[in-house]
């Protein structure tokens, strides 16, 4: 946009126009647009926001559920009078055993695709009873050192009702991550055995799988290692070592993350990863049966990739392309009134000009408003300045005093016949005519009595040449007529008429000149037989004049055609 672009706009109306129809609708547009944008945008993020908490509640919550669910559910299972009778009643012994398998089953069959094995534990640490998945192990199957076990150790610190939950480990019977359960069972006020069973770890990578919709993102847990517990996206296998999250390859911005959700911390963060960007919720899983211990400190995340957000904020892109459409709108709405307004105006512009030039326009813009009474006006104004041309030019023409035509137009009006002649060899005559004494009769009358006698004679001979001959002032009392296609004897004809004409016109006081008439004495030539050209033939009429005024005045000369 340089200097010429501003100067264009000063000059042109168009360009202003265009200029103004692009604030009145753009700049509200842009705005309009701007705000709704952003405000469209906010409430999107805010809805994504949502969801991600919402997800992440969701998840946090079936998984505390299931802690507090199963730990529930081994209290209730402890409370079985087989687990006590076992001791009240050791004759019985095997029937109560019998008994503690089938609540075992039956516990199996609650949870049947998460609890691996349960088992019932005498305090010395010799197993009782025991299920691995559906079957009842058989008596050589079972351990006698399990106090050994940390779950072991740990549930005989607790009290009647209250439930021990450890850390993963590997499960001796099934060689899979599980989580142990145990209860201990007080019987006469001692701790007489424990209630135990196994949670397969890859329960929680079901669980997961079953919550997140993976078409929009992904989810994990970690616990306070920093290992995954259970990935959405990740193939964790059950038997092997449990997956650290942070490797080498981490990006740092989800290690970040990742360190942050090991301190407990809760949060949502927008990060990028393998060019990809992401937002991630994350929070702790405040996992624990309300009674007892829980050594679990997990944290749980959901992930949803940025560009899912923007898809929808796509849609308010639409939104640039009717901002665009309207701006081809206006340009071309500015360019039709701009248009409409201005033709007119150039219209008229270009009228003016030619009136400068001496043209006569007339302009037709055909229309009612302001502009089209602007080029009426216009057209009434150049009507007027050809009346007044017309009118000047006739003054330009005319002698003032008798109304003939002037010395001037005489000369050029020769001029032109003469050449009209020579081009088609055709005759001019001129007559040259003086009233006789005239001097004798503005001395005897008066000035303004010889001008109404010269106007007289000036009538007489405007009065009697035909339509084509041009009479003339030539100056003074001398008059001139000029004949085309006319011969000398056709001129004399004239001559001698007008002559006679003005000795019969009835002239105040003539009686009293030297004559006793107002007359004129005439001279006559032609072109091309007496005079090649204007001046000489102006000379040789002239001559004729001066020969008649010689032989008496009142005549005209020459006499005959030679
Ligand atoms: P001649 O017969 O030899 O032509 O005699 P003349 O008196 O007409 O000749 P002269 O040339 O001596 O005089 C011409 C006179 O015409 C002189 C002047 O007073 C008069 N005259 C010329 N122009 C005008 C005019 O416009 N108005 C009046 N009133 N007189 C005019
Ligand atoms: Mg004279
Ligand atoms: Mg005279």
């Amino acid at each position: 946009m340089d200097i010429t672009f501003f100067q264009n706009i000063r000059k042109s109306l168009r360009a202003k126009f265009t200029i103004i129809l692009l604030i009145v609708g753009i700049i509200p547009l842009t705005g309009a647009s701007l705000f709704f944008y952003y405000t469209a945008k906010d409430a999107l993020f805010k809805n994504v926001f949502k969801e991600l908490k919402w997800n992440a509640n969701e998840m946090q919550g079936i998984i505390q559920e299931h802690f507090s669910d199963t730990g529930k559910d081994l209290i209730i299972a402890s409370k079985n009078t087989a687990f006590t009778m076992y001791f009240l009643d050791p004759l019985n012994k095997h029937n109560w055993v019998k008994e503690q398998q089938k609540t075992l089953q039956h516990f199996r069959k609650i949870y049947p695709d998460i609890i691996d094995e349960a088992c019932f534990i005498e305090a010395s640490g010799q197993e009782v009873s025991r299920i691995v998945l559906d079957e009842v192990s058989h008596q050589h199957q079972l351990s006698s050192d399990e106090d050994r076990s940390i779950f072991f150790k740990e549930a005989f610190l607790l009290g009647d009702g209250e439930v021990y939950q450890g850390k993963p480990v590997i499960s001796e019977d099934t060689h899979r991550w599980v989580l142990p359960n145990a209860t201990p069972i007080i019987v006469n006020g001692r701790k007489a055995a424990i209630l135990h069973f196994e949670v397969n770890l890859s329960y929680f990578q079901l669980l997961l799988k079953k919550l997140i919709n993976p078409d929009r993102g992904y989810g994990f847990i970690l616990n306070d290692s920093g290992e995954f517990i259970a990935h959405t996206v990740l193939n964790l296998n059950d038997k092997e070592p449990l997956r650290p999250a942070i490797t080498p390859e981490t990006p740092p911005a989800l290690v970040n993350i990742y360190k942050r959700m090991l301190t407990g911390e809760s949060g949502i963060e927008q990060f990028n990863a393998g060019g990809q960007d992401y937002y991630a919720i994350f929070q702790p899983i405040a996992a624990s049966y309300n009674k007892g211990r829980n050594d679990n400190r997990w944290a749980i995340a959901y992930v949803i990739p940025s560009d899912r957000v923007y898809v929808e904020l796509a849609i308010l892109r639409y939104n640039v392309l009717a901002l665009g459409f309207t701006f081809l709108i206006v340009i071309i709405l500015a360019y039709v009134i701009g248009n409409y307004i201005t033709k007119p105006i150039r219209q008229l512009a270009g009228a003016t000009n030619k009136l400068a030039s001496g043209e006569m326009p007339k302009i037709e813009v055909g229309r009612a408003d302001e502009l089209g009474q602007l080029s009426d006006s216009f057209n009434l104004m150049v009507e007027a300045i050809k009346r007044r041309d017309e009118a000047l030019k006739a003054l330009a023409i005319t002698d003032g005093l008798t109304g003939m035509y002037n010395h001037r137009y005489f000369k050029t009006e020769l001029e032109k016949y003469i050449k009209t002649a020579q081009r088609y060899n055709r005759p001019v005559s001129l007559i040259m005519a003086d009233i006789d004494f005239f001097k004798h009769y503005n001395d005897t009358h008066g000035h303004a009595q010889g001008d109404m006698a010269l106007k007289k004679v000036a009538e007489v001979f405007m009065k009697n040449v035909r339509e084509i001959d041009i009479a003339a002032r030539y100056g003074g009392e001398e008059f001139v007529v000029i004949l085309p296609e006319t011969s000398l004897e056709g001129a004399l004809k004239v001559a001698e008429r007008l002559r006679k004409k003005v000795e019969e016109e009835i002239i105040p006081y003539e009686d009293m000149q030297p004559n006793g008439d107002v007359t004129v004495s005439i001279g006559v030539a032609t072109f091309p037989d007496n005079a090649p050209d204007p001046a000489m033939l102006v000379e040789a009429a002239d001559k004729e004049l001066y020969k008649s005024k010689e032989v008496g005045r009142n005549q005209v000369c020459p006499k005959s055609v030679v």
